[in-house]
């Protein structure tokens, strides 16, 4: 263990912005590093982790499987035009630059064009939080740049509630509108590093 960082509740945290949309590189560094120093997570857990994610998607298989898309090209040509099409990409979310969870989206969207929107010059990468933020559910959920199932954890680590009710409170305040069953299957982590001794859950926890 380092001797600057951090106990699980370390005050540190407390002076970091509230909304990680506004934290800057050495809030997410710190946070990287404390995840390390903790024992919660390696070096090699995080690489590799990363390294998978940065593997391009599955994007241009899952296109040429489609038949919307397949109607375009001669039988067994569709891959090919896929595939030349997925190369032309940046390889960047065409929104944040992001080169992680690269998703296709449509420009013209399915739900105004139906299966006249499946046409590759129709389609570009985006990242997949850029992509889920675009549709209407998700308009007013401003406050992270996370994906769903990292902000859960996100919240957990770094605004530390105490009890579940509390936990599920922060989700919905941060303006997440997934079903309490996901809130509740996050919780699991709290238990967890609870048994580490790297969380403390108050008795008045409902779960
Ligand atoms: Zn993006």
């Amino acid at each position: 263990m380092s001797a600057r960082h951090l106990s699980p509740n370390d005050p540190a945290f407390a002076g970091l912005p509230t909304a990680d949309h506004e934290w800057t590189s050495d809030d997410w560094q710190q946070l990287l590093h404390w995840l390390i120093e903790s024992g919660i997570l390696t070096y090699k857990d995080v690489t590799a982790l990363v390294l998978g994610h940065l593997n391009p998607p599955q994007v241009g298989t899952s296109i040429a499987s489609k038949k919307t898309f397949q109607a375009h090209f001669p039988p067994r040509k569709t891959w090919q035009a896929v595939r030349a099409w997925f190369y032309q990409q940046r390889g960047k979310c065409e929104d944040c630059g992001a080169r992680l969870e690269l998703q296709a989206d449509h420009v013209e969207t399915r739900q105004d064009y139906g299966d006249q929107a499946d046409r590759l010059d129709n389609m570009l990468l985006r990242c997949r939080r850029c992509n889920v933020i675009r549709r209407p559910s998700h308009a007013q959920g401003g406050l992270t740049f996370l994906t769903a199932e990292a902000a859960l954890m996100w919240i957990l680590l770094i605004k530390r509630p105490r009890t579940y009710q509390e936990f599920e409170g922060m989700c919905r305040d941060y303006g997440m509108t997934m079903a309490n069953i996901r809130f509740q299957e996050a919780w699991a982590m709290a238990h967890w590093l609870e048994d580490d001794g790297s969380y403390t859950i108050d008795p008045s926890s409902s779960l």
